[in-house]
């Protein structure tokens, strides 16, 4: 079976666009590939986070991914920080990586310009960590969004220069993975593009029902359909997203209809909507909680993934090892 392996940033709480774009898929993968999630709070260093922030953080991610169906039996979770060997792998993988490309890569400039005062050299080998991670397993694919694509070439990279110095195929080349032919993306409620944590404009898994109603009924709308048949301005197809995602076909078709013939009261759109999500959403908020308030759970979970995953990495250190000259005990 081939190998899956995904890394989850720990920022902050999941919202609609995380698990409709994301940890959906990735629920459905667990049944069809051997994959493996981590939490990559070693990544989080380059900006220098509180001791307790990045505790609280890993078992708040561990939770929420939980919750919304990733079984630990079929796909492990484990804290980057747990696997020492990935570290061992970053090494070798920085001695064949060279300062000119790590230099160009956009994500790096980009942080770079936005803390000018913090450009370290964790935040510049930030790829060949994000290659270690994946290398260690072998994996073959990586479930990546756009922003990801320059980094996993640079990891296919590592992997080629890795096999052509040492004359072996060792590594594969990891894919990127999309799980659905076309990316979904859930668009914001304010007439923004993209639901996401910078834009200020989430619906979040742990909101509560009134919250949920509270975020949707103020969503930007316009002064209603003109035409009959005519094409919805943006605002409005960002509404029709949502019933696409939340809601039932029939609904869709309904409102769809008294869209084209310009009897359609957004009130009515949005109620449903809102109905829709509170339904998706409270049975997940519910087992957040009640996760979240077993950290037993959370850290058995967690030594369980972080053993997995290190049984998986060594196997491939020792390999390792021995290709580059070394010594296994
Ligand atoms: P982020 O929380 O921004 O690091 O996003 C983590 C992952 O969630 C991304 O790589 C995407 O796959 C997914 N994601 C985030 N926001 C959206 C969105 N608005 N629509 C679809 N997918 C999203």
């Amino acid at each position: 079976m081939e190998k899956v392996v995904s890394g989850i940033r720990p920022t902050g709480n999941l919202h609609l666009g995380n698990y409709f774009g994301a940890v959906k898929s990735f629920v459905a993968m667990q049944a069809q590939y051997q994959c493996m999630f981590f939490i990559a709070d070693w990544h989080s260093l380059t900006t220098h986070p509180k001791p307790e922030n990045i505790q609280n953080s890993a078992r708040t991610i561990l939770a929420e991914y939980l919750a919304c169906g990733i079984d630990p039996q079929k796909a492990p979770i484990y804290v980057q920080s747990d696997v020492k060997e990935t570290l061992e792998l970053y090494l070798y993988l920085n001695m064949n990586t060279y300062l000119g490309e790590l230099e160009r890569v956009t994500t790096f400039k980009e942080k770079a310009r936005k803390q000018p005062d913090n450009v370290n050299a964790g935040l510049l080998t930030y790829p060949t960590l994000m290659a270690a991670d994946v290398l260690q397993h072998r994996a073959h694919k990586v479930p990546v969004g756009k922003d990801q694509e320059q980094n996993m070439e640079m990891m296919r990279k590592c992997a080629r220069r890795f096999n052509n110095i040492y004359g072996i195929e060792f590594f594969p080349e990891p894919q990127n993975f999309y799980f659905n032919a076309t990316a979904l993306k859930v668009p914001g409620l304010d007439g923004s593009g993209k639901m996401g944590k910078s834009e200020g404009n989430c619906i979040y898994l742990r909101d509560d029902d009134k919250t949920i109603r509270k975020k949707v009924m103020k969503a930007v709308t316009d002064n209603g359909p003109q035409e009959p048949n005519s094409q919805r301005p943006e605002v409005i197809e960002n509404l029709f997203t949502f019933l696409k995602i939340a809601s039932t076909p029939d609904t869709y078709q309904y409102f769809d209809e008294k869209w084209n013939d310009c009897t359609l009261r957004y009130g009515d759109l949005k109620k449903q909507i809102a109905e829709d999500l509170v339904n998706i959403v409270a049975p997940i908020r519910e087992k957040i909680e009640e996760y979240s308030s077993n950290t037993t759970l959370l850290d058995k979970v967690a030594k369980e993934g972080a053993d997995h995953a290190r049984q998986s990495a060594a196997e491939t250190l020792n390999e390792v090892r021995k290709i580059i000259g070394f010594r296994v005990y």
